[in-house]
């Protein structure tokens, strides 16, 4: 999910976009969850610096900004060295047109 490269299922963890410790009523909703590599979930999860590096990066931070705003913005806190776009400028101008959910469905599969 992180980096839009195939991992092997023997390899896949389950990664979530909003983390417990933030909501736990996040953590079955199938757009905050999919599969990742061990090494992209770690960066994701516990390297902001080098977070940003990561393919989807943008991506994932705006499905989790349509899942919760709040989420986004103690993201902003963690991550005060990047400069996010407007998501609500993004969300007006192109809609839901930006995520297309039924194709994200096909990445975000639970195991
Ligand atoms: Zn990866």
């Amino acid at each position: 999910m992180f980096c839009n490269h195939y991992v092997k299922p023997e390899f896949a963890q389950l990664a979530h976009i909003i983390r417990r410790s933030f909501s736990r009523e996040y953590q079955d909703l199938k757009l905050n969850t999919g599969l990742s590599h061990p090494d992209c979930h770690d960066l994701f999860d516990n390297h902001p610096d080098q977070a940003i590096y990561l393919p989807r990066f943008l991506e994932i931070q705006f499905i989790g900004w349509l899942i919760d705003p709040a989420w986004h913005n103690e993201q902003k806190l963690l991550y005060d060295f990047y400069k996010f776009p407007d998501f609500t400028e993004l969300s007006d101008r192109h809609g839901h047109h930006l995520i297309n959910y039924q194709h994200h469905g096909e990445l975000f599969i639970l195991m």
